[in-house]
């Protein structure tokens, strides 16, 4: 179980953005960090987050503010020009146990390069 309440500040991501581990990078500015997820589910497969502590979308949404929430979300559009995603792509945030977040620090899966299937399987 994850705790989504109280941002643990030694989650992954944070020493990802600390640079306490390792990372391949993608995108940076201001408002997100991007880079590779370790264990693709598709030909691009990326992670992007906010560079302050969000434990998830429900966190962010609520605490953030808007000037933050609009660079995020633009950071993101910003990110699929540069790759150039013209054929689309899927965007998902998990939240929780049921939706099965592992990363208790906010993050949205950028996947593309094939088609990516039906949202939802099993
Ligand atoms: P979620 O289940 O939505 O919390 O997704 C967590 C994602 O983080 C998974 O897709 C993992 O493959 C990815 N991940 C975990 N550790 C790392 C890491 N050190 N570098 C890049 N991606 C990671």
């Amino acid at each position: 179980m994850i705790d989504i309440e109280r941002y643990d500040p030694n989650n992954i991501f944070a020493k990802i953005l600390k640079k306490e581990i390792p990372s391949k990078i993608i995108f940076e500015n201001d408002f997100v960090y991007a880079f590779e997820d370790i264990n693709p589910q598709a030909p691009i497969h990326i992670l992007i987050i906010p560079k302050k502590p969000f434990c998830s979308f429900i966190d962010f949404s609520k605490k953030a503010d808007e000037k933050l929430i609009a660079g995020f979300f633009k950071s993101i559009t910003k990110i699929t020009e540069l790759l150039n995603l013209k054929d689309g792509y899927r965007l998902i945030t998990n939240v929780g146990n049921f939706g099965c977040q592992e990363v208790p620090h906010l993050h949205f899966h950028l996947l593309s390069g094939k088609n990516i299937g039906r949202i939802v399987s099993d």
